[in-house]
């Protein structure tokens, strides 16, 4: 052979080995088990190498249809929130008893920021850390929302419009000393000092005497800071959606027989009950979960007709920060094995993507003085609905109504009391701003309007002063005719001042 050709032999060779060398560099190893980020397995102690965290950048995540222990868990979502650094946030709310990071993944268009006048949700699965399976579904959701947001409409308006906090496990502790295949008892239920994170919050109608754990205390703090409008709080060990009241107040009855403890917003609760179960793939069914155990009716019951409780986080939540919260049982076994978890993913995923839109039905605004200054801390209720709730730093409210015409009252210090009629529709939030004015002024004034996201094309109305930032949100179905009506029901609706 000529000396060229050998050249050329030797160049192609070369050639071909890189290219393999490389692609199996990028690809690496498949992992065994818990979360493979698609790269070599990162050595479990000291850092992980250069090389691989440059080419890390341009991998996207896959997680594996198993479980993941904390140290996976926390690889998992230190990788996505880089990878996907636009749309998820990682921080942490505080620590468990054994010092592991109570994580908290953000996903948002704006994952560092609040969005002023768009709602804040929540989801926190695995309070008792045998019930595992809404743990692993809430790193599934966490993925699923990144990834599809360029494809998938519903997502991407979701994620423009809400920050939705996702907290995989609030009893990462508990976690770790439970094990796969064990459906029932208390093992991993408790924190690492026995006790029951769900029966350790502020309760409303009795003393609760539990000494507050570590994890508690940052889930109070953490909402106390930010104003969730919406919430899920996961479970296992059972098939329905819970919602409040947990608790009763003392009768003589309470100890033989559960009856229902409704709150003022029992239609809201139980709406939104019904809107996880009837989308879920078998909780509507409401089939009991073994022989003897309950029935649900369309897979939802009130907290304490199944049975009563003291110390709840779904109530606190309510009562204290004025958050919808309700409870989701997602699994007749707390901990199955983790080839179930495909048929789980499948059943839910639907369900929690429609609930978190549940928070942008209702009412929203604003409540400011007469000079357009923002009134943090004004409380709010709806009449006849004696659970109030606050106004935020930028003087923001939302509160999720069904349809119907109802009455706001206003409260704050220095301000004259207000009480402001509105509408609610079904197909979106009403936006309701409300001005306040001094102890020692007399006008009155009103801004209402259902809220419209094709404001831009539609400009509203002269007399309708509007802040463009307030009525940008609201599902995207503006129905010329259905706001026509509502401006007719608005027009007859009276003022109060
Ligand atoms: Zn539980």
């Amino acid at each position: 052979m000529k000396t060229g050709t050998w050249y050329v032999c030797g160049f192609v060779v070369a050639f071909i080995y890189f290219y393999v060398y490389a692609v199996n560099y990028v690809r690496g190893e498949p992992a065994l088990s818990g979360y493979n980020p698609g790269v070599p397995p990162w050595p479990t102690s000291g850092q992980e190498p250069r090389a691989q965290s440059r080419i890390q950048q341009a991998i996207h995540p896959k997680l594996s249809w198993q479980y993941h222990n904390y140290t996976s868990m926390t690889t998992f979502l230190r990788h996505v929130s880089t990878i996907y650094s636009n749309l998820t946030a990682l921080y942490s709310i505080g620590q468990s008893v054994q010092g592991r990071e109570l994580w908290v993944m953000v996903v948002s268009r704006s994952p560092y920021e609040h969005m002023i006048g768009k709602p804040n949700v929540k989801y926190v699965a695995n309070m008792h850390g045998n019930e595992a399976v809404g743990r692993e579904l809430m790193l599934h959701f966490i993925l699923d929302l990144v990834q599809n947001y360029e494809t998938d409409y519903y997502v991407r308006w979701l994620l423009d419009n809400t920050r939705i906090h996702i907290m995989p496990s609030m009893n990462p502790d508990g976690f770790e000393v439970a094990s796969e295949g064990t459906c029932q008892g208390g093992q991993g239920r408790y924190n690492s000092r026995g006790f029951d994170l769900n029966r350790n919050f502020p309760d409303y109608f009795k003393q609760n005497n539990k000494r507050s754990q570590p994890e508690t205390e940052a889930v109070k703090e953490w909402i106390g800071k930010i104003q969730f409008v919406l919430s899920g709080n996961i479970h296992g060990g059972a098939m329905v959606a819970s919602y409040p009241f947990d608790n009763t107040p003392n009768s003589i009855f309470s100890s033989v027989v559960s009856a229902p403890s409704l709150t003022p917003d029992d239609d809201v609760f139980k709406h939104l009950a019904a809107t996880y179960s009837l989308n879920h793939g078998r909780m509507y069914l409401g089939e009991p979960c073994k022989v003897g155990a309950p029935k649900f009716e369309n897979g939802t019951t009130n907290g304490a007709a199944w049975y009563p409780l003291t110390g709840a986080m779904q109530d606190y939540n309510y009562i204290w920060h004025g958050c919808m919260e309700i409870t989701l049982e997602l699994s007749c076994c707390k901990y199955p094995p983790a080839a179930e978890l495909t048929k789980f993913w499948e059943d839910n995923r639907i369900s929690l993507l429609q609930f978190v839109g549940e928070a942008h039905k209702g009412v929203k605004g604003f409540v400011k003085d007469d000079s357009g200054i923002s009134i943090e801390g004004a409380s709010m209720k709806v009449k006849g609905r004696d659970v109030g709730f606050q106004t935020t730093k930028e003087g923001e409210f939302w509160r999720i109504l069904l349809p119907g015409i109802y009455t706001m009252e206003v409260f704050a210090e220095g301000f004259q009391p207000r009480e402001v009629q509105f509408a609610v529709i079904e197909q979106n939030p009403t936006l309701l701003n409300i001005t306040l004015y001094g102890d020692n002024t007399n006008r009155v004034d009103l801004q209402v309007q259902p809220s419209n996201i094709d404001e831009e094309e539609q400009p509203l109305e002269e007399e309708e002063e509007e802040d463009q930032g307030s009525t940008i949100f609201g599902l995207p179905n503006p129905l010329t005719s259905i706001q026509n009506s509502m401006r007719s029901i608005l027009n007859k609706i009276p003022v109060f001042g």
